[in-house]
């Protein structure tokens, strides 16, 4: 049913007719070095989608290896009106590098260097197929932090979290992707190589830039160097570890933790058929008492880590919290990151379906959004989990469907459109963090108004006219 479910999606976009490859695969070799375009058909089924249901085969590969021949391969398309769509690593959760109409897939991974890091000016230089705990890693080894954490992170590129602007736990303190871009490299779809920002803190030169192409889905441009700010690596951290009655009641502790003035790094609340799931998955004895759970970090210098720790725990016992657990240790701490980081595996382990939406609401309506699953739930007859960054109210609500029973793919649309409506009349977001592409194009006309479509596709068609850049997606 999903695979249906995601065709449905790649049909209904646009009409657009593009010229057959036989008109342009000879060309294409030949515009290119040696070893950078490959037709065969693994290598084509490799780059048809990513970590959702879409698929849709692109009629070459392209791995370019420099700005240069990034440059080449748009020029080229350009002039033969061929489809580009730019993927990193692929693990994108809606369909965002499908090449939805044919044409080049164009994978940055080769280009997978990271050239420079820098103490002093707290910058570090990468190409875009970097993965991004690898870039993690290589600064946290001179005390240096690149923040943004997407529970993908070690499988996704620092390109692909550019074009999607990714997100994870650690955005309540430390915000998402875009506030860690200095400087961009980017290849427009004309061929032309332009910088955007720099490699300075601050800079306000001239329109946001940086801002139109970060979270952009490889629609205006292909990045191909990153220049992002680092922070000095925190030398203590805390994990705490809350159950709850109910959801409503761990909503509510998230509330209660930021009105007394804690800002913890990462926020993170899990509901009662999501812990059920890592009961049955894990074993009852890795899972906390309760239906809820919160999750808290807290990072700084060790005296204060203590301090702030002690306190939180106190308050969590006086707003309901049934079991209270600090940990303190990396060991600990990884245990409960661990459960945190095994719930997606548990529910899939249902052997349903997990439909994984991550929609935003503002902060005041968790408690809405939790007692609005459970709704749908008893409305449309699916199991709905919900866990995901409280703190930012951006919960990935789960709706776990059987494919085998009856009406499955019109029950899901409309409790889909119910979910949604919902999440657009709260002031929410219909995604957090994964993006609009396939999977959300039939709900971006809802969550967009006209004259909001009318100036994203006015910024689009300036940078490219034909519609050739990542075709058959939103814009
Ligand atoms: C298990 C799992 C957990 C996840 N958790 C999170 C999470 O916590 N937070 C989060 O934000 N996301 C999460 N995601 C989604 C996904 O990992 C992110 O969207 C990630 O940023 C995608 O990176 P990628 O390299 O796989 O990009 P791809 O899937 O290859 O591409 C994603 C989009 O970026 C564009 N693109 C890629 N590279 C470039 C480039 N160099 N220039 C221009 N456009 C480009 C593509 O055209 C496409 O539109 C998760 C996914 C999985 C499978």
């Amino acid at each position: 049913m999903p695979a249906v479910y995601a065709e449905d999606h790649i049909s209904a976009v646009g009409n657009a007719t593009y010229p057959p490859a036989a008109e342009w695969l000879p060309g294409l070799a030949a515009a290119m070095p040696d070893g950078r375009v490959s037709t065969e058909e693994a290598v084509l089924a490799a780059h048809a989608g990513d970590a959702w249901f879409a698929a849709s085969l692109p009629e070459a590969v392209v791995f370019p290896e420099s700005a240069e021949e990034v440059s080449a391969l748009l020029k080229f398309a350009s002039e033969k009106g061929v489809p580009v769509t730019p993927r990193g690593a692929g693990r994108g959760y809606v369909g965002g590098c499908v090449p939805a109409r044919g044409g080049i897939a164009v994978s940055l991974m080769r280009m997978n260097r990271i050239l420079e890091i820098n103490r002093e000016d707290g910058v570090a230089v990468a190409q875009p197929g970097v993965i991004t705990g690898d870039l993690q890693d290589a600064v946290l080894a001179q005390g240096l932090f690149y923040p943004p954490d997407p529970a993908s992170l070690r499988e996704c590129s620092l390109g692909g979290n550019v074009a999607t602007n990714a997100g994870g736990p650690r955005c309540l303190k430390y915000g998402v992707t875009r506030h860690y871009i200095l400087g961009l490299q980017v290849v427009l779809m004309d061929g032309t190589i332009v910088r955007v920002g720099g490699r300075t803190h601050k800079n306000k030169m001239g329109l946001d830039l940086i801002g139109m192409f970060v979270g952009s889905e490889g629609l205006l441009g292909v990045v191909t160097e990153i220049t992002v700010r680092l922070l000095p690596a925190p030398p203590a951290s805390a994990t705490l570890a809350a159950s709850f009655a109910e959801a409503t009641g761990a909503a509510a502790a998230v509330q209660a933790v930021l009105a007394h003035g804690f800002l913890p790094a990462a926020m993170e609340v899990a509901d009662h058929f999501t812990l059920e799931a890592a009961r049955a998955h894990l074993g009852a004895d890795k899972v906390p008492p309760g239906n809820a759970h919160v999750i808290l970090e807290l990072d700084g210098q060790p005296a204060s880590v203590r301090g702030e720790a002690a306190s939180l725990a106190e308050l969590l016992r006086k707003v309901g919290a049934l079991t209270v657990k600090t940990a303190t240790t990396p060991a600990e701490s990884d245990a409960i990151w661990g459960l945190r980081r095994a719930f997606s595996g548990s529910l899939r382990a249902t052997g349903l379906t997990k439909l994984n939406e991550d929609v935003t609401v503002p902060r005041s309506r968790l408690v809405d959004l939790f007692v609005l699953g459970g709704a749908l739930q008893a409305k449309y007859g699916f199991p709905v989990a919900c866990f995901g960054h409280a703190g930012d109210g951006n919960i990935h609500v789960n709706i776990m469907v059987d494919p085998n029973e009856p009406d499955t793919t019109t029950r899901m649309e409309a409790a889909l459109d119910e979910l949604f409506d919902h999440v657009v009349a709260w002031g929410g977001a219909i995604s957090g963090e994964h993006g609009v592409g396939l999977a959300k194009k039939r709900w971006w006309l809802k969550a967009a108004p006209a004259e909001l479509r009318r100036l994203t596709a006015m910024v689009k068609s300036a940078l490219d006219p034909q519609s050739l850049l990542n075709p058959g997606k939103f814009v």
